[in-house]
């Protein structure tokens, strides 16, 4: 939670002696007005900011700190060129401040006393709609209100996303879990609540009071209509209101050069009511370990693999289909259908893809400008947009399958606006659109009349000069123009005697004098009335298109959604066919089963030189137990599974060779030691609660990875929650559910129980290297895998050896003092079985009874085995213990 910036506190100003002169006055009074703001004041090529804000706002921006003198005292004063305001205003934002931009509104030249300013728009993280301030993702500003008089089942939350720069607002009502992902999910930079404590820091809160208006119902219907019949109640009608109410007061006071219908912001066309229960959840926890938007060591992500999309609508519509996969069969299988169909199509989608990138971000062009904010370089951007599209149906024309087909047909070409801004708008525009060269010739007798005018007379006098020194045979003679002066006729001090009659000095300078004639003075006079009106007209001719052209932003808004799904369509067809995915089937009943051939990880595939595809069917058993040494692959694997899940419901196909798939209501997973240090619990609470909460939310047809449970406690403790956490999934929940674990006690419920099953990875030696395999394979890794790697690795047979009798006595997983005389049997690598007695020794099949002492053993190094936590101990590790214990054993074997 940032703080806000209030900092323009007229109260702070110690300098101040006399009355305030009126400016100053205007700066007080909109400071207080903005008090949350940073007021960045107009004063001619400037944005100003005077007193406690300047001190800030300096040290902030790293710009000079001034001072303004005036009759009424001595400000401190610290500026920033309107030009460049831009990235200032980002570092303010960034910093955690609003920032309300007061512009001068009237022409100083057209007024007498003090220019009158006000806020044109106020710049908050989450409402922007500047292209400079954003970059390609949504920007979302969220809106949660309580719903009042909690029930029985617990809180309840109204909440609403909006992103300011494209219109878009979606709305639902849950409990706090599900709020808490949906925050993820959406991460909005900017949060109107009554309650902060949902949001992260790097979101800038803004308590609700300030903004909850008088009447959100009313305001949600202004824009939409009937709000009941679009939303769910009254929490949902306030958070929707409000932001509504937010987006329409960061708009500022109307310019004049803006035509408002009321306070009404003219793209807002859209609001869309959800059920978070309607999509696939991914909860937070899953989002990060399957690493689908961000990684943890900056690794590629499950987003870029397959973000192929060739603009920006493109990418932002991918992103949320992501956020949000189907579980709907048949929206699935229509997703899935124009995929498939793009992917055939090779040549089309290949040209489609090329011709998009020449799409600029229509979404935010129509919201500039509908907001009036959009300059002629927008409009052509706008209009270079509208002719790819006729291009794009071209090329999509003759496709016959129907999905294709009816994207195609859904593509708008909007001739008129298209045609409207071509006559229009001139080719190459400057950015500001009040000092002419905007509009073409040809759109506006008026103007082609005033520009001849302007022309004429600057034809006239570009002859001028020559005309003049024929007549005056002065050949060093000059005819000029400056801003102050005008036109003038310079003729240097040697020639001063030639001067006719009818010329008027206007300047004296060091070398020459200036002068003008009557002749030239009426002309001037014409050429900058003309121009000047030129200037004006052309500002109202184009304010007159850009208003045309909002008229149609609901049309342009349909346009863009389309573009946006061709592209993401076209991008997901095209990394189907790079990476040789497939498509998966959905099976019709709950029982058909859910298996996945050949399976890989997208991303791991595209890092590694040989990728080996697994196979995982839940089809006997919905319950497998992962078992195998660290790095063999069991996380990938499992992660590949739930990928493969993912990707289809987002309506991709798979990286697999054949995948039958149910639709999954949820993927959870408890995976590795996520410390929450910041959130003050240990390793093994966080790990708990990630488990509780999978044990209260996951039904039958979730998908739940878990990736070692209970290991941050005591052996015995732990062992007993990953067991009773199997009966439970197992008995009750029915979900299917993969569980990689270092337990190999787990392995023998798939004995016990019968929807339970044992996969397990393996290493094999090969030239003398340990090699993983990757693969995975039926049954139980063998138990002493870390003996077998430190054998492959080669430390001495006798070590090995006894160390592997030590593991079957249960040195190093607790059991050595609890077990009984008729404890859990134990798999050797050879398969022998021995039975585990209570005094740490070990009787073989043959009867045969040794203990340590007898074996003449150095007990010190037999307690130091038995304090290696095993579970804990990764390959490398495993090895130098195994050197020094050697080391120990030789040492002391010499000594006797
Ligand atoms: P574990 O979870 O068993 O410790 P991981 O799944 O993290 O092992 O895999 C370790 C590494 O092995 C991965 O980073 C990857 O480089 C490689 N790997 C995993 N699975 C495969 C596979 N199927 N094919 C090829 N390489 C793989």
């Amino acid at each position: 939670m940032s703080e806000t910036g209030a900092t323009g506190a007229p109260a702070k100003m110690a300098e101040r002696r006399d009355e305030l002169t009126p400016m100053m006055e205007q700066y007080f009074e909109l400071c207080d007005e903005y008090d949350d703001c940073v007021v960045l004041f107009q004063v001619g090529d400037f944005y100003e900011t005077f007193c406690e804000a300047a001190r800030d706002v300096s040290r902030k921006l790293d710009i000079t700190l001034t001072q303004r003198e005036d009759s009424s005292g001595t400000y401190p004063m610290a500026g920033i060129p309107v030009d460049s305001a831009e990235s200032y205003v980002e570092t303010l934002l960034d910093e955690g401040y609003r920032v309300a931009v007061a512009d001068q509104v009237q022409d100083p030249d057209e007024t007498t006393g003090v220019v009158r300013r006000a806020v044109t728009r106020v710049v908050t993280p989450g409402t922007v709609v500047e292209d400079e301030l954003l970059d390609e993702d949504n920007n979302y500003v969220a809106c949660v209100v309580r719903a009042e008089g909690d029930d029985y089942q617990g809180e309840r939350y109204g909440v609403a996303f909006m992103d300011v720069s494209t219109g878009e607002l979606v709305a639902t009502t849950c409990g706090a879990d599900d709020l808490r992902d949906e925050i993820e999910r959406f991460a909005p930079s900017e949060a109107v609540t009554e309650d902060g404590s949902f949001f992260d820091d790097d979101c800038m809160v803004t308590p609700y009071d300030t903004f909850a208006p008088e009447g959100p119902r009313e305001i949600v219907e202004a824009y939409f209509g009937n709000a009941d019949a679009l939303l769910d109640g009254d929490t949902e009608i306030r958070a929707c209101g409000t932001l509504l109410a937010y987006a329409e007061y960061t708009r500022g006071e109307e310019r004049e050069d803006e035509q408002r219908e009321g306070d009404r912001l003219g793209y807002v066309n859209r609001l869309r009511r959800y059920d978070p229960r309607d999509h696939m959840l991914l909860d937070t926890v899953a989002l990060e370990s399957l690493e689908v938007f961000e990684s943890r060591r900056g690794d590629d992500t499950l987003f870029d693999v397959l973000d192929e999309t060739s603009c920006a609508l493109g990418s932002r519509k991918l992103k949320s289909w992501l956020r949000h996969p189907l579980l709907d069969a048949d929206d699935i299988e229509a997703r899935l259908d124009a995929v498939g169909e793009l992917k055939n199509e090779t040549l089309v989608r290949e040209e489609v893809r090329e011709l998009l990138r020449d799409v600029y971000d229509i979404e935010r062009l129509v919201t500039r400008v509908s907001r009036g904010r959009a300059n002629a370089r927008d409009m052509l951007a706008l209009k270079q947009t509208l002719d790819v599209v006729p291009r794009v149906e071209e090329a999509m024309r003759g496709v016959e399958p129907p999905r294709l087909r009816s994207l195609r047909e859904n593509l708008d070409t909007m001739d008129e606006v298209r045609g409207l801004i071509g006559r229009a708008v001139r080719e190459d525009p400057p950015i500001e659109i009040t000092e002419g060269g905007v509009i073409r010739e040809g759109f506006d007798d008026e103007l082609d009349e005033l520009r001849r005018v302007e022309n004429e007379g600057r034809e006239w006098v570009a002859s001028l000069e020559e005309r003049e020194r024929d007549r005056t045979g002065i050949d060093s003679l000059k005819v000029g123009f400056n801003k102050v002066h005008g036109y003038y006729i310079e003729v240097t001090n040697p020639n001063l005697d030639d001067v006719p009659d009818d010329y008027t000095r206007r300047q004296t300078l060091k070398n020459s004098e200036r002068f003008y004639t009557p002749e030239l003075k009426e002309r001037e006079d014409e050429i900058l009335s003309a121009e000047e009106r030129a200037d004006k007209l052309e500002y109202r001719l184009f304010k007159q298109v850009r208003d045309e052209v909002a008229e149609e932003a609901e049309r342009m808004q349909a346009l863009a959604e389309t573009l946006a799904s061709l592209d993401a369509v076209a991008a997901v067809a095209a990394v189907a066919a790079e990476n040789g995915y497939t498509r998966p089937e959905f099976v019709e009943g709950e029982k058909d089963g859910h298996s996945v051939e050949g399976a890989r990880h997208p991303v791991v595939e595209r890092s590694v030189d040989e990728y080996v595809p697994n196979d995982a069917s839940f089809e006997n058993a919905n319950f497998a137990v992962v078992t195998g040494p660290n790095m063999s692959g069991k996380s990938t694997y499992m992660r590949s599974v739930a990928l493969v899940s993912v990707l289809a419901q987002v309506g991709s196909f798979v990286p697999a060779e054949k995948a039958r798939l149910e639709v999954v209501d949820r993927v959870f997973t408890r995976v590795g030691a996520s410390d929450d240090i910041a959130g003050g619990r240990s390793t093994f609470m966080v790990e708990m609660v990630e488990l509780a909460e999978i044990l209260h939310n996951a039904t039958e047809r979730s998908l739940v990875l878990l990736d070692e449970v209970g290991r941050g406690t005591s052996t015995a403790d732990g062992l007993s929650i990953a067991r009773a956490v199997t009966e439970f999934i197992h008995d009750e929940i029915g979900a299917k559910t993969m569980f990689a674990t270092h337990y190999h006690e787990l392995t023998e419920t798939a004995d016990e129980l019968d929807g339970v099953c044992n996969l397990h990875f393996a290493a094999d030696r090969r030239d003398g290297e340990m090699v993983f395999l990757h693969e995975v394979v039926d049954g139980a890794a063998n138990e002493s895998y870390g003996v077998e790697v430190a054998r492959m690795a080669g430390v001495p047979d006798e070590v090995v050896e006894r160390a592997d009798a030590l593991v079957e006595d249960g040195f190093g997983n607790g059991k050595k003092d609890t077990e009984a005389e008729d404890g859990p049997k134990q798999t050797r690598l050879d398969g022998a079985v021995g039975i585990v007695d209570g005094d740490g020794g070990t009787e073989s099949e043959n009867g045969e009874r040794r203990t340590n002492e007898e074996d003449g053993r150095n007990p010190n190094v037999v307690e130091d085995l038995a304090e290696v936590d095993t579970a804990n101990t990764t390959p490398i590790e495993a090895l130098n213990i195994l050197n020094r214990l050697s080391k120990k054993a030789e040492k002391t074997d010499r000594n006797r």
